[in-house]
């Protein structure tokens, strides 16, 4: 996959400032095209997971490209409305919400996945069999990069865990609910297809229990690689897998099969640009301090999550070890002991993978404004987002 060149960061970084997020529309539109290719023999749609990164601008570039969208609260779906996605390309897969926003998601006439009994129970006596849902179900499977992003497992808060169909299947029929769709989303960084294998034969035993099921919903969670030589999810394969299981199964040959990629979409077409403010040696550890911190990206703390760093003002300079930290006022390491190109004050260093979770994630911790976004469309960089100002961190202060 294409990066944009270190040439290319260094003029965007001079033109409009850092620390910056810069966002490469043309390989969104490749990692869409990678899907879609991989999948032309199924019956699939694809739903981005806009919680990954939901500029509007983003977006509307997702909905350009024919791309559906899903998202995790009330307002990413009406974000998604004003990007211009019509109602029917929107789903909105909530989990722990107050049952009002699901009755706001059904005056907007979004796809709605429910992830709760309780919110069944009462979707079911105010809607009946008038408005078609999906339901979140908890495969109980373990998988994702690490427990943080693990969401299928015994002890997750998502979804109705599938031991508990048969409370399920009461409600339903209860108040007659027409389920159209079932739902897994197992984790985030499952470069194992088999735990999608895994999904598909839990929620296809549950399918003979719905009769007027439309689609089988596979949730998000493929990998991207974050260093060479990283795993990635092999989509082809993973195509290949679900249309031989879908294919053979009576009834979900017939159904649509649903996945919702975040990270997969936006994660490469990515980079935090940030400077150097302070060197600093020790004795043992020649620290570089960024005028960016956790509060910008928060994957390495929270997460342990490695990101790509290069020296883009000295890319040829001799090889030297550094400990990357930021400029808020914890432990705030980006990486440590990484071997990077000579750095000096000023230069300026970029983060690869920045795209999923970052800009997203960011906080005006240590009242530090939020950077400013760029995207990088037909050639052209255009500014998405201000920088915050002083204002913005008094905004809504009385
Ligand atoms: C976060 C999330 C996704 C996307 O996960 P990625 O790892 O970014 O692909 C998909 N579906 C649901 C319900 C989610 O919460």
């Amino acid at each position: 996959m294409s990066k944009l060149t270190a040439d290319q960061l260094k003029n965007i970084a001079a033109k409009f400032g850092t620390p910056l997020y810069v966002y490469d529309a043309n390989y969104i539109t490749a990692q869409y095209a990678k899907l879609t290719a991989a999948f032309a023999g199924s019956n699939t749609t694809f739903f981005y997971a806009c919680k990954a990164l939901t500029n509007i601008n983003i977006l509307k570039h997702i909905k350009a490209i024919g791309c559906n969208v899903d998202c995790s609260s009330i307002n990413e779906a009406k974000l998604a409305l004003l990007a211009g996605f019509e109602a029917g390309r929107v789903l909105y897969t909530s989990n722990s919400i107050h049952f009002s926003e699901i009755e706001e998601a059904v005056s907007l006439g979004i796809h709605i996945n429910i992830d709760s009994i309780s919110n069944l129970e009462k979707f079911g006596k105010k809607y009946g069999h008038g408005y078609p849902v999906g339901i979140r179900l908890r495969p109980n499977i373990m998988a994702g990069g690490n427990l943080k992003i693990s969401t299928g497992h015994d002890k997750s808060k998502f979804g109705i865990p599938v031991d508990q169909l048969n409370e399920v299947l009461e409600v339903v029929a209860e108040n007659n609910i027409h389920i159209q769709n079932l739902h897994i989303h197992t984790g985030s960084d499952i470069k194992d297809v088999e735990v999608f294998v895994k999904g598909i034969e839990v929620l296809f035993d549950i399918i003979p229990h719905f009769k007027e099921l439309s689609s089988i919903d596979l949730g998000g969670g493929f990998k991207v690689p974050y260093k060479t030589g990283d795993a990635e999810t092999d989509i082809p394969l993973l195509a290949q897998k679900v249309k031989e299981a879908f294919d053979s199964h009576p009834v979900a040959k017939g159904l649509q099969i649903w996945f919702e990629p975040g990270k997969f979409l936006v994660s490469g077409s990515g980079y935090l640009l940030a400077d150097v403010n302070v060197m600093k040696e020790t004795a043992n550890t020649n620290f570089v301090g960024l005028n960016t911190g956790f509060n910008h990206l928060i994957r390495p703390m929270f997460y342990d999550a490695y990101h790509e760093i290069k020296n883009i003002s000295n890319p040829a300079g001799p090889e030297k070890t550094y400990t990357i930290v930021g400029n808020i006022c914890e432990t705030d390491t980006f990486a440590t002991d990484r071997s990077l190109n000579e750095i000096r004050e000023d230069d300026t260093l970029v983060f690869y993978n920045a795209g999923a979770y970052g800009f997203e994630m960011s906080s005006n911790f240590n009242s530090r404004h939020k950077p400013a976004e760029v995207l990088v469309k037909d050639g052209e960089a255009i500014l998405i987002r201000k920088r915050d100002v002083f204002e913005d961190l008094l905004r809504g202060q009385l």
